[in-house]
């Protein structure tokens, strides 16, 4: 038995949501008349309260298009330095958006209203860039899936209305958060200019993220998306996917959640381990002795067909997912006792 956890991206579409996939009416989007993907668009909007959407092939492009939304050539992004925008994304803000960032030392990446306040550059300062925006990650990848205090974004939401800068969210796995917390997509909504939401994770889409705007802030996106190629044609068929997924695969996030915990509970009885952070959402990283190379390990495991990715020197990560079984459970547990 194969192991992959390696990402929440790698799932495969369900029988069922194939049928919703194929069965989809589909038109041209880039001519605005793909039905599937307005209604794509349409309920995710409505979902957060927020006044439009937009569909496209990948959170890089959503995160992306936000930035050059918001910001102008010399803006500067405030951000975390182990933010998705700023490691992941191919130096996209300077590239895309001809902006710099002020990087902030977060909390496992997540920043508080004090630090956001201290980092927003002097106005009128010729010396300085222009802060622009300032992006917040939940849940954080790099910090281990770990979410924000909705008290804490509330007091970055104010820092930023003082200055009039807007507030952008990279909320790739912010429905992780959502069925820990109980909060709602309406209060992510309340708070933030922009939020980009991925279905191609945990919610097992094969592709598609969204981004969430008022209706002038989308419009400018779906310009920026065509200039980028991002312009689709019969994109309904994976907007369906993206339908069926908010409608059934919302809730069942906790399931990936409990076996993260339960790898966490296995991990921490291994002597190899020397730390495995707090588990709070369906991302898992531990800790190996500085003797021991995290490639190594991953090409141990790799014999063992599980597949993991390195997060660092001495840093491995498991992400759990909708086709990671209790039997690929209970298979890994087989599997690590051999190491
Ligand atoms: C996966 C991810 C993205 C977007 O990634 P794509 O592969 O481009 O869809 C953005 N932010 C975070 C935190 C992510 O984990």
């Amino acid at each position: 038995m194969q192991i992959d956890l390696r990402s929440d991206t790698i799932t495969r579409p369900t029988q069922a949501m194939q049928e919703a996939m194929w069965s989809a009416p589909v038109g041209d989007d880039v001519f605005g008349d793909d039905p599937t993907v307005n209604a794509l668009e349409e309920k995710a909007a409505r979902l957060f309260g927020m006044e439009a959407a937009l569909f496209c092939p990948s959170g890089t492009m959503t995160n992306q298009l936000a930035i050059r939304v918001h910001t102008q050539p010399g803006s500067d992004v405030i951000c975390d330095k182990l933010s998705h925008i700023y490691l992941y994304e191919g130096g996209g803000i300077m590239l895309n958006s001809f902006s710099s960032v002020k990087l902030l030392d977060g909390d496992r990446g997540r920043l508080t209203a004090e630090q956001v306040a201290g980092a927003i550059s002097p106005e009128h300062d010729v010396h300085s860039t222009v802060t622009r925006l300032v992006s917040l990650e939940n849940t954080m990848n790099k910090g281990g899936g770990c979410y924000y205090d909705l008290d804490e974004i509330k007091d970055i939401r104010q820092v930023c209305n003082e200055h009039g800068i807007p507030l952008h969210l990279d909320g790739a796995r912010l429905f992780n958060a959502l069925v820990e917390t109980g909060e709602t997509p309406a209060q992510f909504g309340e708070l933030f200019d922009t939020i980009s939401i991925c279905l191609s994770k945990g919610l097992g889409c094969p592709v598609g993220s969204l981004l969430l705007g008022t209706a002038d802030t989308i419009k400018k996106a779906r310009r920026f998306r065509k200039v980028m190629g991002g312009g689709w044609r019969q994109a309904g068929f994976l907007a369906a996917a993206g339908i069926y997924a908010l409608d059934n695969h919302v809730e069942r996030l906790k399931e990936d959640h409990a076996r993260a915990r339960a790898i966490g509970t296995m991990l921490h009885r291994k002597p190899e381990v020397e730390y495995v952070y707090p588990i709070d959402t369906n991302i898992v990283i531990f800790q190996l002795p500085n003797t021991m190379l995290a490639a190594d390990y991953v090409r141990r495991l790799d014999m063992l067909r599980i597949k993991a990715v390195t997060f660092g020197k001495h840093l491995v990560r498991f992400v759990t997912h909708h086709d990671f079984t209790d039997d690929h459970l209970a298979e890994l547990e087989k599997q690590l006792a051999k190491i």
